[in-house]
């Protein structure tokens, strides 16, 4: 720390991103990124905006905000493109959170929650999962507060289904709640088609996991229109460039390759339940995923020996310190390849204990 730093960030303790080590070739299952690559139309449109980029990108997002309101049936004024979808939530921690309306979200979720709002100034609540790791919805009714859920939650991978949000939702007529739906697309219901019942409701998105795109930073949010302009308000007051022109084209490029992207999230789909069968019979426990990752467990071993065991041979997870979630491992789903070699290294490990 410099001692030019303001105070008021001299406590703040920034988020810690997944490690992107390069000192060897590791097989990366520990940031949720597709195996896949990019919709080749998504690569083929990005290579042509490259041609443009002596022009700054359209402020506006005219062309992709047009296609994602086709996408999800709203109207291009109920959307709002990110610099990722991180941005997206920082905007709303900005927008819809101050001293008299704090945040509220799970003691177990995504780990960026607590800094935006440490960030921001803004007080928060964390409302413990239930011993399974699930929500109890109820302990989101009335809070006064604007709500974060990540839907399915991370690192659990469980997710709320659409009815239990309504209830949510309805439960909190004068506050906002954010559903962020990351991890959505592997199998969760969307709340986006329920944005012009409740006028308190704020979904995020992002192209970085079921669109193979993390590379290219483009999320959004979807809304009523006051909100999505309550959330301009801050995106022009900070970065009104803040999607680059061939993150854009790659976007729109993407959203006109639907069978790709359908028929990725199904090859996901299918290799999340094969290696939730073979954890089971290492003797894992796992948590009910509907995302592009599996939260497990074994007692012979804990999360921190595991996840360093991997790593020394050559296969990269995400372990967590906090104490509640510390037995565990955060497994991203790969290519079928990846999961043969990460189950073949974890029985080989398992039978060094013995
Ligand atoms: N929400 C959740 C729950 C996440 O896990 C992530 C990925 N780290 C994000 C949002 C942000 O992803 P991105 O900024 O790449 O859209």
């Amino acid at each position: 720390m410099s001692r030019f730093l303001s105070t008021k960030y001299k406590k703040l303790v920034a988020y810690t991103p997944g490690e992107q080590p390069k000192d060897m070739q590791y097989i990366k299952l520990n940031t949720n990124e597709s195996p896949f690559p990019p919709s080749e139309k998504a690569q083929k449109c990005a290579e042509d905006a490259a041609k443009r980029l002596m022009l700054y990108s359209d402020p506006e997002c005219r062309e992709l905000h047009k296609k994602l309101a086709e996408h999800f049936n709203v109207e291009p004024c109920q959307v709002l493109a990110t610099n990722g979808s991180d941005e997206v939530l920082n905007f709303a921690f900005m927008a819809f959170c101050d001293d008299k309306t704090p945040a509220a979200f799970p003691d177990i979720t995504y780990g960026f929650y607590p800094v935006f709002a440490d960030l921001n100034n803004v007080p928060y609540q964390t409302i413990p999962l239930k011993e399974d790791f699930t929500i109890d919805i109820k302990d989101y009714f009335n809070l006064g507060k604007t709500i974060f859920i990540a839907n399915p939650n991370a690192p659990t991978g469980i997710a709320l289904n659409r009815e239990q949000i309504k209830e949510i939702l309805r439960n909190n007529p004068d506050n906002i709640v954010v559903i962020d739906e990351a991890y959505v697309d592997f199998g969760a219901e969307s709340c986006v088609s329920l944005v012009n019942e409740f006028d308190n409701l704020l979904v995020t998105q992002t192209f970085s996991k079921s669109r193979s795109m993390a590379g290219a930073r483009l999320g959004f949010g979807v809304a009523s229109r006051e909100v999505i302009s309550d959330l301009n308000t801050i995106k022009y007051s900070t970065n009104p460039y803040n999607v680059n022109s061939m993150t854009m084209a790659a976007g729109i490029g993407s959203l006109c390759d639907e069978d790709y992207t359908k028929a990725n999230c199904k090859k996901i789909a299918e290799n999340r339940e094969w290696l939730t069968f073979k954890l089971k019979a290492l003797g894992f426990e796992t948590l009910p995923s509907l995302s592009n990752f599996v939260f497990a467990k074994n007692d012979k071993i804990s999360g921190k020996e595991l996840y360093l065991k991997l790593k020394q041979k050559g296969i990269l997870v995400r372990h967590f310190e906090k104490e509640r979630i510390s037995p565990f491992v955060r497994i991203t789903i790969g290519s079928k390849d990846q999961l043969e070699a990460l189950v073949k290294t974890i029985a080989e490990i398992l039978e060094e204990l013995k």
